[in-house]
């Protein structure tokens, strides 16, 4: 089957910028369609260093999936074979602040995406969906299966929760390919400083204290962005249609541990740590199972949790120029 081309929605973006270039480096004769709306979390400076003959971008107003016209310009311009789409609003705070441009960009925008593959033809659809769609487990809770019930519980998980479902119904009533990922949190390079480990490593570098939600106590199974992309890619490949696949790294940790490592890297103490209340509606613990997703042949690169977020400390501390102007857009 031919994949060649693949449109990228949110290309500009933290995951979709690595995925471009992940496939890029992989796979010599595949051409990127980069889509993206570039708000406050989209950034042409991601894929700067990507070969310009090997990929075309569509960019600001052009790029935004909530105009289906755009859309359907993409198709009619460039037939791509294949959408992986990771286009959102993708910071649960803000959600909390407003939920309509979640609405609006998570689900509207991906009715469209779903309604120009169904018009011009495609040969697969991957849904980037989120382990928060399952809600907050328990300690005891054994990990998430695909097959489990769904059960969001922010208007962020609830927004990308509507998404999957509305590509899944696509798939059972048009025979539309589609395929929906599940991953748990990514860590890594070229992720927005708005988020728990980069805001971390930023706040440390310029010697601020770690904002840390109650006593640090909430869970997250932490994947590097790379094991993710490579998770994606195999998808996009070689899974079955009408499936979902949970992307997880079986490493649990809570934010209180991921603080003290961070603490450690910098050689500072504890008194770095500032405690602020917890968010509305903060889910305890998300935990999912990847059985399905190893029998396709997936193995975490990143096996060695302390050498990622080595890495990614190291890539924050060369790349000050790419961060600095982004805190700015920092809220929360
Ligand atoms: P991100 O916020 O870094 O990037 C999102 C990108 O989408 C940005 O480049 C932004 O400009 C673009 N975008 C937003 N609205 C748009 C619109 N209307 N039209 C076109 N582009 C638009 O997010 P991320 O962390 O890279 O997440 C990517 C996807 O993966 C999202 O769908 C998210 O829900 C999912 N996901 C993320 C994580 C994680 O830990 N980061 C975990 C699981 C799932």
């Amino acid at each position: 089957m031919n994949l060649m081309k693949i449109l990228v929605t949110g290309a500009a973006g933290f995951i979709g910028s690595n995925f471009v270039r992940l496939i890029l480096n992989k796979y010599p004769d595949y051409k990127i369609i980069n889509m993206d709306k570039l708000t406050y979390a989209g950034n042409t400076e991601n894929i700067k260093d990507l070969p310009s003959d090997r990929h075309i971008t569509v960019f600001g107003e052009k790029g935004d999936i909530c105009n289906i016209h755009n859309i359907n310009n993409i198709f009619e311009l460039y037939s791509p074979d294949c959408i992986v789409h990771f286009a959102a609003e993708s910071h649960v705070d803000n959600s909390i602040g407003d939920s309509s441009e979640f609405v609006k960009t998570n689900v509207l925008g991906t009715d469209n995406l779903l309604k120009a593959s169904l018009k011009y033809g495609i040969k697969r659809f991957i849904q980037i969906s989120t382990d928060e769609v399952y809600g907050s487990l328990a300690h005891e809770d054994a990990p998430k299966k695909e097959s489990d019930k769904l059960d969001p519980r922010s208007p962020y998980s609830a927004s990308k929760t509507a998404a999957e479902l509305l590509a899944y119904s696509y798939y059972v009533t048009h025979k539309l390919p589609v395929i929906v990922t599940r991953s748990s949190n990514n860590y890594g390079p070229y992720q927005h400083p708005e988020k728990l480990i980069p805001k971390f490593i930023t706040n440390l570098m310029q010697g601020k204290k770690l904002p840390l939600m109650g006593e640090g106590e909430n869970i997250r199974d932490w994947l590097h962005v790379e094991d993710n992309c490579e998770a994606i890619n195999l998808i996009l490949h070689k899974g079955a249609i009408g499936e979902a696949y949970n992307i997880g790294a079986d490493n649990e940790k809570t934010n209180k541990d991921i603080t003290l490592r961070l603490l450690r890297a910098f050689n500072v103490g504890e008194e770095m740590i500032h405690r602020i209340e917890h968010r509305k509606g903060h889910d305890f613990r998300y935990s999912i199972g990847s059985e399905k997703l190893m029998a396709l042949g997936w193995q975490k690169k990143y096996a060695d949790f302390d050498a990622g977020i080595q890495q990614t400390i190291e890539w924050y501390k060369t790349n000050t120029t790419w961060w600095q102007p982004l805190l700015k857009d920092v809220k929360y």
